[in-house]
């Protein structure tokens, strides 16, 4: 059985390596098939399809868009999109505009805490369109504010902490609906996010459902195996497809490899077929 991994992040949004690097370890790691799923941004599309082309790679256009509802911040990812339509790429290009608005905030708050960091430093350190909270994180770890990301977060940077501000967000509905209209498939990423379960769990996903929501990601990195039985019955009671992947960072997430999670992550090659095949269902939009 050939391994996928169809949820990976680059230095075009908040990961550490390239689009090469990633396919690099990808390839080392056996995966057969993946997808680049940048937080709002596909820039990293064509170099992934350069060199996936080289190390015999299946490249699946991706992209992982942020969304909220109530108090749920829910990531949308777009599968086998039309990465270059201008309407997709104008619709990611405003809301990493909305980022843009919220870093230089972040900023403030962490300079009102008494730490000397500037939004230039994070801007140089990002190199990348598609700054991140990450981003911000790595600054705190490379000037010594901070020993990891996740202490970064858990310092200054997660919800309810001092430098923490709230962005403004899509709700699912125009995610998916933006996903779809570039003949993409949506998927619900890391259900844990959802912050529901059981009954709430299932009317959320049938409400994503009725709004054009096509999968929700089974398989990742941190889900227990409870988890993820839990998520193939729902999947399947629901008619949604099923998808998974890695979510891989790079050093935001050192825990977190290609291809195989925190190491006993295997999603099957078999859920590729039937995700190009909704995705052709869906048609012209
Ligand atoms: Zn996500
Ligand atoms: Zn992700």
């Amino acid at each position: 059985m050939s391994r996928i991994d169809l949820h990976l992040h680059t230095t075009h949004s908040d990961g550490s390596l390239s689009p090469a690097e990633v396919l690099r370890l990808a390839h080392k790691a056996g995966v057969t098939a993946l997808s680049i799923t940048d937080h709002d941004i596909v820039s990293g599309i064509p170099e992934a399809l350069a060199v996936g082309a080289d190390l015999g790679i299946e490249i699946i256009p991706g992209v992982e868009i942020s969304s909220r509802v109530g108090n749920s911040e829910l990531h949308i990812l777009g599968y086998c999109i039309r990465w270059q339509d201008s309407e997709l790429i104008q619709r990611l290009a405003a809301l990493r505009e909305s980022r843009h608005r919220r870093n230089p905030q972040i900023i403030e708050q962490l300079r009102s805490l008494g730490l000397d960091v500037t939004y230039e430093e994070v801007r140089t350190l990002a190199g990348t369109d598609a700054i991140g909270r990450p981003h911000i994180a790595r600054l705190l770890m490379d000037k010594r504010f901070a020993t990891s990301a996740k202490d970064a977060f858990d310092r200054y940077l997660a919800e309810g902490r001092p430098a923490y501000v709230a962005r403004e967000l899509p709700v699912p509905a125009d995610a998916i609906g933006w996903i779809r209209a570039a003949g993409g498939v949506a998927v619900l990423a890391h259900p844990t996010w959802a912050n529901v379960s059981g009954e709430g769990l299932n009317s959320l996903l049938s409400t994503l459902k009725a709004e054009g929501l096509g999968g929700i990601e089974v398989h990742y990195s941190t889900h227990t195996k409870r988890q993820t039985m839990d998520y193939l019955d729902l999947a399947k009671r629901l008619d949604l497809l099923v998808t998974g992947g890695s979510d891989f960072h790079g050093i935001t997430k050192p825990d977190i490899e290609v291809g195989t999670g925190r190491g006993d992550l295997k999603v099957p090659r078999r859920l590729l077929d039937p995700l190009k095949e909704a995705a052709i269902g869906l048609g012209p939009p």
